[in-house]
């Protein structure tokens, strides 16, 4: 018996029903418990979210959405939800006490990673402390002990968190899949070839940039603290995994005291077409008692009622945050309203964070600066340099250091019981060619610093997209300069054409999630997700 498209509308019709009062409800919930901390809140969106799960974990409807998720000759929009309702199923699909175990897991985690305090010389430390002792301290014998230090967390976790990962790859293989992380992977519409074929363009087209960025960095470092450069280890550099770049010496903030971090960015969004004001004024902007010290936005009804969380200073800091978040914000409101619920979302995480990417970056643009900062035009010219050197820092970073957290991962899901901490090493040393120290060759010392890392244990199968959202909006931002003109005045226009909107809007945003997020950047740009964009902005051409 075949699905029609009368009986798969009827069925998406009855699910919108139940669940589109409760995901505003658990919406509305979330947002209370973060502004307010208070703990009502928390158990009611504990409630309403294991209400939504219980509703998913139905065997009969997910039966029917396989059905018609694989149908021919549907409606593509009924079909299209088809596919994503089955998405949403599929995980909850599993036994109520594996997904209690996991949740137990999960939240076991969760605490030994908020709660545990590294031990440093017999005091204990936090990780802010960590920080300070390697972005600081001279003194070598300290720094490697304070490296040491920040890993302790990852023996402490380890077993724990491969139980975790072999009761999430029992769960999946249950379901028909090879593991948890191939099975998080397709229900995300992530195709794992597809994605680390891409990595791979972007380690080797990063290659001659990173050669020349680390060189310069190893340089500075041996020359401080008088070794040679083969004798550097993890703990001559400023962040414990190498992850970041050391923190850039352009003074920004200076260019914001005083001033409305609202009027400054309403201007700007006013200036390339997009009307922020009403999300502005159903937001809550700055810093209270027990409120959340995070940022965040949520369309809370996907109809309009957007917000945005901030703790709002008058720092470079902020309004990077307030426009990142505001990225956010102004795709959920462009998305068509006359599409079905279930589609009035954005097409990917991948692309509603390279839009919120997109805006984000302009707090360090001189353009921007100059214009709605006041940042004179020769000072601008002067920072220029050193803003494009610092942009190019952490990119580099970047590029080198997600293909280590995606590769492992992947390992680490298609074989828990493998020498995790040998493997950690060698894809440290090939990406980031950084040295192991030395009690790190021998796998019988216990050692389990991969497990330091905290998204392993509440971010499953996720770190990619930090890269792939970064690579998108370096291609929209590429995209959007050419059909500004292009040539040495596009970045003036850039920042202040209503031109911004209109392509964003009805090329990006207004699609909602009609198309996956490869269709949705193939519409924007007129091609599939391209590294090249990001690798010339590495390379310092673009
Ligand atoms: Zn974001």
């Amino acid at each position: 018996m075949s699905v029609t498209d009368a009986e798969l509308g009827a069925r998406i019709e009855a699910l919108r029903e139940e669940l589109e009062p409760l995901q505003k409800a658990s919406a509305e919930a979330y947002w209370e418990l973060n502004v307010t901390g208070d703990e009502h809140w928390q158990d009611e969106t504990a409630r309403l979210r294991t209400e939504i799960r219980s509703l998913l974990s139905r065997p009969e409807p997910y039966g029917f959405l396989r059905e018609a998720a694989e149908a021919s000759g549907l409606d593509p929009l009924l079909q299209r939800q088809a596919v994503l309702l089955r998405n949403a199923h599929a995980e909850h699909q599993i036994p109520a006490e594996t997904i209690e175990r996991i949740v137990e897991l999960e939240t076991a985690l969760e605490n030994r990673f908020n709660t545990f305090r590294a031990n440093l010389g017999g005091s204990s430390v936090s990780d802010n402390e960590i920080r300070e002792v390697l972005e600081q301290s001279d003194d070598v014998e300290l720094r490697r002990r304070a490296w040491e230090a920040s890993k302790q967390i990852g023996v402490e976790v380890a077993d724990e968190l491969r139980e975790l990962v072999r009761v999430r790859n029992a769960a999946a293989r249950d379901l028909g899949w090879s593991s948890y992380y191939s099975m998080a992977f397709e229900l995300d519409e992530l195709d794992e070839a597809e994605v680390f074929a891409i990595l791979d363009r972007v380690v080797d087209g990063s290659q001659a940039a990173w050669r020349e960025y680390k060189r310069a960095l190893d340089a500075r470092q041996a020359d401080r603290f008088g070794v040679d450069p083969s004798e550097l280890r993890p703990w001559h550099y400023a962040d414990p995994f190498f992850q970041e770049a050391p923190a850039q010496d352009v003074e920004l903030d200076r260019w914001f005291e005083g001033r409305s971090i609202e009027e400054l960015v309403t201007d700007y969004f006013d200036g390339v077409g997009f009307d922020v004001r009403a999300t502005l004024a159903r937001s809550d902007l700055y810093e209270r008692e027990g409120k959340c010290q995070h940022a965040f936005c949520m369309d809370v009804d996907r109809a309009g009622d957007i917000r945005v969380l901030c703790n709002l200073r008058p720092t470079e800091y902020w309004v990077a945050t307030l426009l990142h978040e505001l990225g956010h914000a102004v795709y959920d409101a462009g998305i068509d309203e006359s599409l079905p619920f279930f589609l009035r979302t954005s097409a990917h995480l991948i692309v509603t964070e390279a839009s919120a990417m997109l805006f984000g970056r302009l707090s360090r643009s001189p353009a921007w600066l100059t214009r709605y900062a006041g940042m004179p035009e020769d000072e601008a010219r002067v920072a220029d340099t050193a803003l494009a050197a610092g942009f190019r820092a952490q990119h580099l970073h970047l590029a080198r250091w997600v293909p280590v957290m995606a590769t492992f991962e992947r390992e680490l899901y298609r074989d828990p019981e493998q020498d995790l901490n040998t493997l950690w090493w060698d894809l440290v040393e090939r990406f980031q060619w950084l040295t192991r120290p030395d009690d790190r060759r021998d796998p019988a010392a216990g050692y389990a610093d991969w497990a330091a890392k905290i998204h392993f244990s509440i971010a499953p199968a996720y770190y990619q997209n930090y890269l792939l959202g970064e690579m998108t909006a370096s291609q929209l931002q590429a995209h959007l300069l050419g059909l500004v003109g292009g040539g040495d005045a596009a970045w003036e226009r850039y920042v202040a054409t209503p031109e911004i909107a209109r392509f964003l809007d009805d090329r990006v945003f207004s699609l909602g999630r009609s198309t996956d997020w490869r269709g949705a950047i193939e519409h924007a740009t007129g091609r599939g997700l391209d590294p090249q964009p990001f690798l010339s902005e590495l390379a310092g051409v673009a």
